[in-house]
C-alpha cells in the first residue's frame, strides 16, 4: 500500500458507479495520478480487484520503484501488448478513455478484441484529480510561489527596447534556477498589438513606449504547476487602455469575490463576463472565465458558459478574465486560487496595481 491506494479505491467507486467491471487508463497524466509512474509510455487496466501497469521492458525498474501498487505487465507493442492483456484478464468488457486514446489506436484495439466491448468512460480519472490532496496542494503553492516571483522579476525588467524574447527568457531561466522546478509552459510575453493575441509567442519585437505587455508565466514543481498572468503598459498609457485594465481587473475582482464551494462554474464565468459587457468590452472577450490546474496546465474544472457542474473545496483554478482588441493591444490579469467553503486562497502573489501598471 502506498499513500496513492486511496486514489484507486475512489477510482473503483467511481467504475462500480458507472457499472463498468474494468477500465483501461491511457491518459499520461491520469496514469501517473492514479499508480505515481511517470514513465512516457504505459497503460493502466483496473478491475474491482486487481491494477495492472502495462510498460515495455525500458520501466521495469521504474514501474516497481513508482507503481508498487500495480502488477507490471511487459510488453512489446503498446496496441498488441494492452489487447493480450485485455484477452487474458477475461473481460467482456472494458472502459477505455475517449480523450485519451486515438481514433486510430481504438480501431486498433477493437480488431484486436473481437467480442468484447469497448465503453468509453469520460474524465473519470480528471473529475477525481479536479479536487486536490493536502500534498498535491503543497506542490501548487510552491510552483504558484515560484511562478510569482519569476513574473515579478520580468515585471522589473520591462522598460522600452527591451524585446519580448529577452523578457520570456528571463521568466525561463528564474524557473529553472529554482531546484526541482522546470516550466510548466513557455512563457508568453506579447507587446503592443500582438498582446491582442491570447497566446501569442514570444518575438523579437522590442517594447515601445505606449505598449500593453501581456506576461503569462507558469512554473512547475514536483509535477504539478501554477499559472499566473499580469499586463502592464510600457512609460505611458493611455486613456482606453487605462480603462481596459480597470475594467479586467473589476472582472477579476467580481470572479474571485464570487468564488466558493457550491457555486456552478457557468455562474462565476457570467459573473465576471457581466462586468465586462456592461462596460460594452463583452465581444472581446472571447475565452472563458479560467481552468483547473494541477498535473496539467489545463485540467478539469473549466470555468465557462455550460459548465454546469459546481466548484468544490480544495479545487484549483484560474480566474483569468481578459479584454483584447486587435488594433489596440489585450489586457489579462490571472491568479491561481484554492477554492473553499467559503471563499478562495489566492496562491500567485504576484503584484497587482488597482489601476494599469506603468512601467520603464
Ligand atoms: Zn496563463
Ligand atoms: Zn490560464
Amino acid at each position: 500500500m502506498t499513500d496513492l491506494a486511496p486514489r484507486l479505491t475512489r477510482f473503483r467507486w467511481e467504475l462500480a458507479a458507472a457499472e463498468a467491471a474494468a477500465a483501461l487508463i491511457s491518459g499520461t497524466a491520469n496514469i501517473r495520478y492514479l499508480s505515481g509512474f511517470t514513465g512516457s509510455y504505459g497503460a493502466l487496466i483496473v478491475d474491482a480487484q486487481a491494477a495492472y501497469l502495462v510498460s515495455d521492458f525500458r520501466y521495469r525498474f521504474q514501474a516497481a520503484e513508482q507503481a508498487p501498487d500495480f502488477e507490471f505487465i511487459e510488453v512489446r507493442r503498446w496496441v498488441e501488448g494492452v489487447a493480450d492483456a485485455i484477452r487474458k484478464l477475461g473481460y467482456q468488457a472494458i472502459g477505455f478513455e475517449p480523450a485519451h486514446l486515438t481514433h486510430q489506436v481504438h480501431g486498433q484495439l477493437a480488431a484486436e478484441l473481437p467480442g468484447i466491448r469497448l465503453v468509453p468512460l469520460n474524465g473519470m480519472v480528471e473529475k477525481l484529480r479536479a479536487i486536490k490532496e493536502p500534498e498535491e496542494l503543497a506542490r501548487i503553492e510552491q510552483a504558484a510561489a515560484i511562478s510569482a516571483s519569476a513574473m515579478q522579476r520580468v515585471m522589473s525588467l520591462v522598460r522600452p527596447s527591451i524585446s519580448e524574447r529577452e523578457l520570456a527568457l528571463a521568466a525561463e531561466d528564474y524557473i529553472k534556477k529554482e531546484a526541482g522546478a522546470e516550466l510548466a509552459f513557455d512563457p508568453i510575453v506579447a507587446s503592443g498589438t500582438r498582446s491582442a493575441q491570447c497566446h501569442a509567442e514570444p518575438g523579437e519585437r522590442a517594447l515601445a513606449a505606449g505598449d500593453l505587455v501581456v506576461i503569462d508565466v507558469g512554473a512547475r514543481w514536483q509535477g504539478y504547476g501554477a499559472d499566473v498572468t499580469r499586463t502592464v503598459a510600457v512609460t505611458e498609457a493611455d486613456a482606453r487602455r487605462r480603462e481596459m485594465y480597470a475594467v479586467c481587473r473589476q472582472a477579476q475582482a467580481a470572479g474571485l469575490a464570487a468564488i466558493k464551494a457550491g457555486v456552478r462554474c457557468a455562474e462565476l464565468d457570467r459573473i465576471a463576463r457581466e462586468v465586462i459587457e456592461r462596460a460594452g468590452y463583452g465581444e472581446a472577450f472571447g475565452h472563458g472565465l479560467g481552468h483547473g490546474v494541477g498535473l496539467e496546465t489545463h485540467e478539469a474544472p473549466r470555468l465557462t458558459a455550460g459548465e454546469d457542474s459546481p466548484l468544490a473545496a480544495n479545487m484549483t483554478v484560474t480566474v483569468e478574465p481578459g479584454i483584447y482588441i486587435a488594433e489596440v493591444g489585450g489586457v489579462r490579469l490571472e491568479d491561481l486560487i484554492v477554492v473553499t467553503e467559503n471563499g478562495c486562497r489566492v496562491l500567485t502573489h504576484a503584484a497587482k496595481a488597482p489601476e494599469l501598471p506603468v512601467l520603464g
